[in-house]
């Protein structure tokens, strides 16, 4: 463990090792017996100063005892400590009431991050992809019991748009299960978030939904919930922009369907006694058929499996399949047929 309470206070013994002076005096506190677990219910809570040549310092139970903590922190990575930081400091900054580490009364787990709010006790739960099921699951259960209200966010890529099948357990399972339906990514820097709320996703068929981006300090805390500050106004815009891309791939898609009418009567007559365009010849001779391969900006690499009824079925290189109009797949921006 690097972590420890200190006459009242959280200190991490990484911060006392130099210069040497610092580091005499947290081992005279070591000595004194000064330095105690953070979990108060710990069965021996005097933890001892070791600093060998070898091994990094740490501090370990005076007697060997099971330590909830000490489980905690053998899975608290340089990471979520680094963004739980980042996110204290931002609430208690605003004037949050807000503890970090506190263990759920009628559990083992700890929440990250604790908020009295008029009276309520809300959690701040930060997950990454290495968060398992029964963890989850234990988490879940141990604030419910505990009277807490449970909010989580998730340290993934922020520039990417958030696809619910696409996404590791943990993001799913945010987004399918909370309270809200909204899943909160955070970056490994801490500074950029995004919101995926699903109430939102569905407005344009076909598409990833709406994923409103921002700098970490639009994060607020309103109404219990955790969110981007301005995500209405965020959904609106990306409402205008999505009519209007909307409008261009009618009009598009209507040109796009000529040609592919066109091509299909051509074909089983004669492509040049109707005097059908070369490029147009080219686009599906060439580019639309099975084993065809491209790049989604989104999701990767894929190949064509099958054409049909208007329809182009994909697969993509993690396995997972979709399905396309034809004409989203020749006039979409995110895909890039490969030569
Ligand atoms: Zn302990």
């Amino acid at each position: 463990m690097e972590r420890c309470i200190w006459n009242g206070n959280l200190i991490d013994i990484n911060d006392y090792l130099r210069p040497f002076e610092k580091s005499r005096e947290i081992r005279t506190a070591s000595d004194n017996g000064e330095l105690l677990c953070i979990e108060p219910n710990c069965l021996c809570r005097t933890l001892v100063f070791c600093h060998g040549q070898i091994r990094k310092p740490y501090l370990r139970h005076r007697d060997n005892v099971e330590c909830y903590y000490e489980e905690f922190e053998k899975r608290d990575t340089p990471r979520i400590k680094k963004i739980r930081d980042k996110l204290y400091d931002l609430f208690i900054g605003r004037g949050h009431n807000v503890k970090q580490i506190v263990r759920f009364p009628t559990g083992r787990h700890y929440a990250h991050l604790l908020f009295d709010s008029n009276g309520k006790k809300i959690v701040l739960q930060i997950a990454d992809k290495s968060l398992n099921k029964r963890q989850c699951d234990a988490i879940v259960s141990e604030c419910e019991s505990s009277g807490y209200l449970l909010n989580w966010i998730v340290i993934g890529d922020t520039n990417r748009y958030q696809d619910d099948v696409y996404n590791y357990y943990i993001s799913r399972f945010v987004f399918n299960t909370s309270s809200d339906h909204t899943l909160i990514i955070i970056n490994e820097n801490a500074d950029r978030i995004t919101q995926t709320p699903m109430a939102h996703r569905r407005y344009y068929n076909n598409d990833f939904g709406f994923c409103a981006k921002g700098k970490l300090e639009k994060l607020v805390l309103k109404d219990d919930k955790f969110g981007i500050d301005d995500i209405d106004l965020k959904y609106q815009q990306w409402r205008n922009q999505q009519a209007e891309r909307d409008k261009k791939l009618r009009e598009k898609s209507a040109q796009n369907e000529r040609i592919y009418h066109t091509y299909d009567i051509n074909h089983e007559n004669n492509i040049i006694k109707r005097g059908i365009s070369p490029l147009s010849t080219k686009l599906f001779e060439n580019e639309l058929k099975p084993g065809v391969r491209f790049d989604h900006k989104n999701h990767g690499s894929g190949i064509i499996t099958k054409i049909e009824d208007n329809m182009v079925y994909v697969k993509f290189a993690n396995g997972c399949q979709d399905s396309f109009f034809v004409s989203h797949f020749m006039s979409s921006s995110l895909i890039k047929i490969l030569k």
